[in-house]
């Protein structure tokens, strides 16, 4: 919007970041050798109107351009980082209770898929899910997105998972729906009945497969609760047939598939997203050559969670390295969920992806961040500080942006600014307090 003189009308002003990380480019996902370029600006800043971005350069130019409106914020990034928001692209945020009781069977040497077959794991969420009162749930789940904010996640994708049932599945995504009006992080839900069978369907799985198609598919497309259909396709779990027929089914009733592929075993995972064209494979850890071929011949995305990897402590991680050499557009997540990956931190994932994927600082900043909001449909308003787009922005506690693979296990977010307001800022550690108690 341009002001009598020409300038830019805004109602707030970042300025003096030392580096402008701003991911500027062409619109779509980065892919391949194109996920090195973050557009850094030295001594950047930032101007916005309302909820959306309208000037990005240096400090100088900025300045000299925009004309700030009464009562506009001024902000001094004072010599640190100023990037777009992450946009984590895998979560399972909405369930009741935690495990933390697992790592004791985990130590002993139980594997993840044991710790399900016995009744643990999932389903003992699942039971927890249930029992919990609605509003008990909600709480619960927008406790957990406070901490994804304030570790830097102003855009995630949310899926369902914890019901495994008609009621339960459609009371999660109301709560998603709920949180998405109210709390300031933008939530992309996701239908995943298929995320493990229940156990009052243990001994005929086929039959729940039928429910998940025939009951709660409709159910959740006819109300539109859910923009994307996901499928834990594992061996014990799902297989490919049945994960092929439930994703069909939401296709055909608009619901956009991706897919937890290969994550435990190559089951043909990777090969089955690219089949059916699906916006992403998530996990990947053993995929084929040939899977990750067809992913790229696709264009379906690759979503990796080396914090999943880091936790089950398998020493297995996703093969980054080849994918991106297959000029797939890769992103990372937080996966956020109460077993495999009890985390909000996109910063831990970045640290991950850089130690264990082998992935570059520039790459995994890519992954956090621009095309994570193209792994979730929000390529052209998220995931890049430009004009145009939503004012998603963090200022980082650090003088530039290679301290967040290697400053790591600490929250190194000073602000967070959502559509251009001010949701989140660090508290100030009070140093001198000591003279009060001599
Ligand atoms: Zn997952």
């Amino acid at each position: 919007m341009k002001g009598n003189n020409g300038g830019i009308k805004a109602d707030l002003l970042i300025t003096g970041a030392s580096q402008l990380v701003t991911l500027a480019g062409p619109p779509g996902p980065r892919r391949g050798r194109s996920m090195q370029d973050i557009g850094v600006i030295e001594n950047g800043a930032l101007a916005a109107l309302g909820e959306k971005i309208v000037a990005v350069g240096t400090s100088a130019e900025v300045k000299e351009r925009v004309i700030l409106e009464d009562g506009s914020q001024v902000v001094d990034a004072g010599g640190r980082v100023v990037m777009p928001g992450f946009v984590d692209p895998h979560t399972h945020p909405v369930y009741a209770g935690s495990r933390e009781h697992e790592l004791a069977l985990k130590l002993a040497g139980r594997s993840y898929l044991e710790i399900l077959k016995s009744g643990g794991g999932i389903l003992s969420t699942v039971r927890a899910t249930r029992a919990a009162s609605r509003e008990d749930l909600a709480e619960q789940t927008a406790r957990r997105l406070d901490l994804l904010l304030e570790h830097g996640v102003t855009t995630a994708e949310a899926k369902s998972g914890y019901g495994l049932s008609l009621e339960h599945e459609i009371r999660s995504l109301e709560v998603l729906r709920e949180l998405n009006r109210r709390h300031p992080v933008d939530l992309i839900p996701t239908f995943m009945g298929a995320h493990a069978v229940p156990p009052e369907y243990r001994d005929n799985p086929g039959r729940y497969v039928d429910l998940v198609i025939g009951e709660m598919i409709p159910a959740v497309a006819s109300d539109g609760l859910a923009e994307y259909c996901d499928v834990f396709c594992e061996e014990g779990v799902f297989d490919t047939e049945q994960s092929e027929k439930i994703l069909c089914a939401g296709l055909a009733l608009g619901l956009k598939p991706r897919i937890h592929a290969d994550e435990l075993a190559d089951t043909g995972g990777a090969a089955l997203a690219a089949r059916l064209g699906a916006v992403t494979a998530d996990h990947l850890l053993f995929a084929s050559d040939q899977g990750i071929e067809a992913l790229a011949e696709a264009g379906v995305m690759a979503v990796l969670l080396p914090c999943t990897s880091f936790n089950l402590a398998s020493g297995r991680y996703a093969r980054a390295r080849k994918m991106l050499e297959a000029n797939l557009a890769v992103a990372i997540s937080t996966d956020c969920n109460p077993g495999s990956s009890p985390t909000q931190s996109m910063q831990l994932a970045i640290t991950l992806a850089c130690l264990y994927l082998r992935m570059t600082p520039e790459e995994a900043i890519t992954a956090a961040t621009l095309n994570g909001a193209w792994a979730v449909g929000m390529g052209n308003l998220a995931g890049s500080l430009e004009p145009g787009k939503l004012a998603d922005v963090l200022i980082i506690d650090a003088p530039n942006y290679l301290h967040l693979p290697y400053h790591f296990g600490v929250n190194l977010i000073h602000s967070v600014f959502k559509r251009g307001t001010l949701v989140y800022s660090r508290s100030r550690v009070r140093r001198n307090s000591k003279e009060a108690w001599r």
